[in-house]
């Protein structure tokens, strides 16, 4: 083995001070939200009735290079960051590969993922416009996890509307949430308008992610001194999350190792924008070259398989348009998929960089994913993600073609969270009962025909 340490931590005093704003170094600027009625750009007036204001700033930001990290941030930051960059010395001799991989793992907080650099973000700023609290909506539940810790570290009032499937099948993610002092509410509920239509009009319906959103922000318009966060696919997100790449990139310099390919899964985007900001800026200034490489399901392709258009975020259609890579808003990925990333668009940053072909895009069937991630955990000791599980399928089989070339390259993937609240994903695999489900030509043709 080398002389690189096994883990490479950073020192405390090297914690980035400052978030990146890659938009900043972007000579095509993301195109901005619309207001659906007017169609025109959405003003931070309006923005403001949803959103905080200092969230609404950096929301619509497109200059402003660096954002300092405010100390109460930063503080919160120091209980479970920097995060380790790994090399993974025991995949590449598994796999035989001349190819040097390196991962950088954000599981290593109780929310379990990458989420939690933005839900504190968002908490701190929302104590400081002093707010009661703040609304969101969860699938999965990770987001859900994130909010409710950094809620409870700032002593603001969670309210998460959770997909009702979601609630009864995931009763350990709800427990975590209650534990933080969240309230947790099953979607569609019978407390918002759009819940009791909802309910009306499909009785014992499981609920869907656009139903819990647009529950979220009824219930933060309606409520005096609440607003609604989101845990991706915004720029403020992005934003938060370069703490990721901007710790690596250090990493990687005082390593002196330059990273060949750099490889994440994307959902709605924020993970991936913030593992790549730092690099993907050198790319856009000239300095420097990479291959940047985005990972999706096959079940819900919007990089490979969607149209770069104005669209809308939610299924309720009441959320501001964004123009982005998208299956349209009506898309529903099929129940048999186990992950996440399941959003139907993408952060309009990274559809912005991957239209002027900055950056590549893959797309992987869920099978070949939970192979690698059991190889994973079988090589390297961590139980991943099933999302995080997209991105080191990609990364075995670069490492994989390193070896069929017989060339070595650098290849450094974003291990964005732990499977631990997963098991039945993972059961499905075990039992052999997970299957592909890759949309047809024609299943996909049907949402994007209703694009606005
Ligand atoms: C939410 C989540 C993702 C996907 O979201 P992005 O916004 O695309 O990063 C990936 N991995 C984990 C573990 C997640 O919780």
């Amino acid at each position: 083995m080398s002389d690189v340490p096994y883990k490479t931590y950073l020192p405390e005093n090297d914690i980035p001070t400052s978030w990146y704003n890659l938009r900043a170094d972007m000579k095509n600027k993301p195109a901005p939200l619309l207001n659906p009625a007017t169609r025109q750009p959405c003003t931070a007036d309006e923005l403001g009735h949803v959103f905080c204001e200092e969230l609404v700033q950096q929301e619509l930001d497109n200059d402003t290079k660096f954002f300092p990290i405010p100390k109460e941030i930063s503080d919160f930051y120091k209980m479970y960051r920097p995060s380790p960059l790994v090399r993974a010395y025991f995949l590449e001799k598994a796999l035989g590969t001349p190819a040097h991989i390196y991962y950088k793992f954000e599981g290593n907080n109780t929310s379990g993922s990458h989420k939690l650099n933005s839900s504190i973000a968002q908490a701190y700023y929302a104590k400081k416009q002093g707010l009661k609290g703040v609304t969101t909506e969860t699938g999965a539940g990770q987001w859900g996890t994130a909010l409710s810790m950094a809620c409870a570290f700032f002593g603001l009032d969670c309210k998460v509307f959770m997909v009702k499937c979601s609630y009864e099948q995931k009763p350990f993610r709800r427990e975590v949430m209650r534990t933080y002092g969240a309230d947790v509410t099953p979607s569609p509920s019978d407390t918002t308008d759009v819940g009791r239509r909802i309910l009306a009009e499909h009785p014992g319906t499981t609920g869907s992610l656009g139903c819990a959103i647009s529950e979220a922000v009824e219930y933060a318009v309606k409520h005096e001194g609440y607003r609604y966060v989101l845990g991706s696919v915004l720029n403020q997100v992005l934003l938060h999350q370069s703490i990721i790449g901007l710790e690596a990139h250090r990493a990687f310099e005082r390593l002196g190792v330059k990273p060949d390919v750099i490889i994440g899964c994307a959902g709605g985007g924020s993970n991936l924008g913030g593992l790549i900001a730092p690099f993907m800026g050198e790319k856009l200034r000239g300095e420097k070259d990479y291959r940047i490489v985005a990972v999706e399901p096959a079940s819900c392709p919007s990089f490979t398989r969607g149209v770069f258009a104005y669209d809308f975020c939610d299924t309720g259609r009441i959320c501001p348009l964004a123009k982005m890579y998208t299956l349209g808003a009506d898309f529903i990925p099929s129940a048999n998929h186990a992950g996440g990333l399941r959003f139907h668009g993408m952060s309009t940053i990274l559809s912005q960089l991957y239209h002027d072909k900055m950056m590549e895009a893959v797309s992987v069937e869920q099978t070949a994913v939970f192979e690698a991630a059991e190889f994973f955990a079988r090589t390297e000791g961590t139980l991943p993600a099933p999302e995080s599980s997209h991105a080191i399928r990609a990364a075995i089989d670069e490492a994989l073609r390193c070896k069929r070339e017989g060339i070595e390259e650098n290849i450094f993937f974003g291990l964005t969270g732990t499977g631990y609240f997963d098991l039945v994903a993972y059961q499905k695999y075990n039992d052999r009962t997970m299957t592909d489900q890759i949309p047809t030509d024609d299943e996909l043709a049907v949402p994007r025909a209703k694009l606005p």
